[in-house]
């Protein structure tokens, strides 16, 4: 069945596709709005924001693992609260339900690894280098080091679900692809016997990791 959708009416940022680019213009409306800074959040200080992107950081490494068994999709999950997710990735925002609690950010494309870099004021944010200049890094789509022989290990699942995607056997796109990172931030609901409810906002930064190593 022939496509009606143009190739203009996707967001190149987020992956989100419209039937027309009256409903991608719409999209760029909405993210203006998702973007301004809501009136209950304060100004955060400096070193606070700073802090919580160390912490990040610190765990995405935690993940960057030398066993080359363990690549493939990876989750960092924090509490966090909104007004610092806010101060963090505002400007970015790419979905915004009040009414669910969730925001979401993707990062796709060649330059998705610098924006980031930028965003979390490190260069070496998705990347850890070990002994005999093997290194292990998120993948963003075009950023393998280059001259390096890649050992990779993909689920055979995942490949084929990827492979499925790329020749449009699944027209449902899945969260996020490999070489994309998906940042959200959730409310979640905790509803105690007693009646007591308690709530918490997560970050979840989702990722693919593989493996690169120099001879
Ligand atoms: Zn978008």
């Amino acid at each position: 069945m022939p496509s009606t959708i143009l190739p203009d009416a996707e967001c190149i940022t987020c992956g989100k596709v419209f039937k027309n680019s009256k409903g991608l213009t719409r999209h760029k409306q909405y993210v203006r709005r998702y973007n301004l800074r809501h009136q209950g959040f304060n100004e955060l200080p400096a070193n606070t924001i700073a802090e919580f992107k160390q912490i990040l950081i610190t765990e995405i490494h935690r993940k960057l693992s030398l066993n080359f068994r363990s690549m493939g999709k990876k989750l960092v999950s924090l509490p966090c609260p909104e007004s610092i997710f806010f101060s963090v990735f505002g400007g970015y925002i790419h979905y915004y339900s009040s009414a669910k609690g969730i925001y979401k950010c993707i990062f796709r494309g060649c330059d998705s690894y610098h924006v980031l870099s930028t965003i979390l004021n490190s260069n070496h944010w998705g990347k850890k280098v070990y002994s005999q200049n093997q290194q292990t890094y998120v993948v963003c789509l075009n950023n393998s080091p280059q001259n390096l022989s890649i050992i990779e290990e993909i689920d055979p699942l995942e490949q084929l679900l990827q492979s499925s995607i790329k020749h449009k056997k699944i027209n449902r796109r899945p969260r996020f692809l490999r070489g994309e990172i998906l940042i959200e931030w959730k409310k979640r609901t905790f509803k105690e016997i007693n009646g007591i409810v308690n709530i918490a906002g997560y970050l979840n930064f989702n990722f693919y990791i593989a493996q690169s190593c120099s001879y």
